[in-house]
């Protein structure tokens, strides 16, 4: 079966995309199926993935909003396969107010492809309608945090929503996990808050930690994953972790 993830936190910055480019490429590396939807008009993700952002004529704003079939819209790359975004999709946050059924369409497109074991949905960093369809296709999300002050607040924003998905749209979706990103070891702050989110999500929170590393900020230059980029390095190794565990969490069920 099919596994939906979203890639959620309506803060920027917090690794979504980092974590959907190279948790695809690790997945992808490891022998699964891999679909990565880029939902972010600021097309991040597709250039991460080696794919000129600029050039493209089908991407997830035709999917969402010109009716254009889920097929026509996938690019393969090494590893696993994307749907693009560029600018374009910017529109379609105030385009989809006026669309029947406007929270499923993503869900409507993508439940209709069953030939992947992954879809990752990179999330854009608000909680507008963009991302409410990413929340009512998906089965769980997973939170990118860095730790520092203001996270948790940030957070209660984000569970809120969640649970309000949960109740109105989509029964069965599910946090999967919270995944510290951009860790810094040294800082004090960083070990509190961390150490606080371990309190209030008991069994929510990855053993993987995502460290602050250079050649996972250099890799998307490079139009690659960190794991293409350089598969040594301790950021790849991080991702290439937190695949083996939610390839493993996945086998207990
Ligand atoms: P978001 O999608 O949440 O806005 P990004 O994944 O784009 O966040 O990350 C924001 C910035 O931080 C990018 O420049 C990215 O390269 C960098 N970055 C992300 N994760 C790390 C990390 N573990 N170490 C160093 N830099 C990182
Ligand atoms: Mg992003």
């Amino acid at each position: 079966m099919t596994k939906i993830l979203a890639i959620s936190n309506q803060k920027g910055g917090v690794g979504k995309t980092t974590t959907a480019v190279n948790l695809s490429a690790a997945l992808g590396m490891k022998g699964k199926k891999v679909l990565l939807v880029d939902l972010d008009p600021q097309g991040n993700a597709t250039s991460s993935s080696g794919l000129e952002k600029n050039k493209l004529t089908d991407t997830a704003y035709d999917l969402l909003i010109n009716g254009s079939e889920t097929k026509s819209v996938i690019v393969k790359t090494k590893f696993y396969d994307v749907i693009p975004a560029n600018q374009n999709l910017a529109a379609a946050e105030l385009e989809l107010v006026g669309v029947k059924n406007r929270e499923a369409q993503l869900k409507n497109k993508l439940h209709q492809n069953n030939q992947y074991d992954y879809i990752l949905l990179d999330c854009p960093p608000s909680l507008g309608l963009i991302t409410i369809n990413a929340l009512t296709a998906a089965h769980s999300v997973l939170i990118p945090m860095q730790c520092e002050y203001f996270a948790l607040e940030g957070l209660t924003d984000l569970v809120n929503t969640i649970k309000k998905i949960k109740k109105q749209i989509n029964t069965e979706i599910q946090i999967e996990g919270l995944l510290r990103t951009i860790y810094d070891r040294r800082n004090k702050l960083t070990k509190e808050v961390s150490d606080q989110l371990s309190a209030y999500f008991p069994n929510k929170v990855y053993k993987t930690i995502v460290p602050r590393n250079v050649r996972i900020a250099e890799a998307p230059s490079h139009g690659k994953s960190a794991i293409q980029f350089d598969k040594r390095s301790k950021g790849a190794k991080a991702y290439l972790e937190l695949a083996d565990e939610i390839i493993e969490k996945e086998g207990r069920v």
